[in-house]
């Protein structure tokens, strides 16, 4: 059973949280909320999709505050994912199959196909 990250709301194996590197980690239940992935916001929308067709629930959160997003541009501000733990393996396979990094325009950084 993999540990759980209150703070963080993250899965992990090992002892202590990779992220905040707490060590009193408890055992991960299948309610708790866990960090799926952040995307650019460009992409939050498509995948927010999928997840619902798929009948995943999931927490949106933007990593940028609102007044930053109105000076730096909406289009760089990054949404977190969370998932229930339960539904975290199906959730992770969402993500790769919508972002795998063998999409050989993924370092591409400008977005000029767009209307
Ligand atoms: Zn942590």
């Amino acid at each position: 059973m993999p540990n759980y990250c209150d703070i963080c709301c993250l899965a992990f194996e090992e002892n202590r949280c990779p992220v905040c590197g707490r060590k009193s980690a408890r055992s991960v239940q299948p309610d708790d909320m866990c960090f799926l992935t952040e995307q650019e916001a460009l992409w939050s929308g498509m995948l927010a999709d999928v997840l619902a067709q798929n009948d995943i629930p999931f927490v949106q959160k933007n990593v940028l505050g609102a007044g930053v997003s109105l000076t730096i541009g909406s289009m760089l501000e990054r949404v977190r994912f969370y998932v229930f733990y339960k539904h975290l393996p199906k959730a992770e396979e969402i993500v790769e199959e919508l972002f795998s990094p063998s999409d050989e325009e993924d370092d591409d950084e400008n977005q000029e196909e767009q209307c």
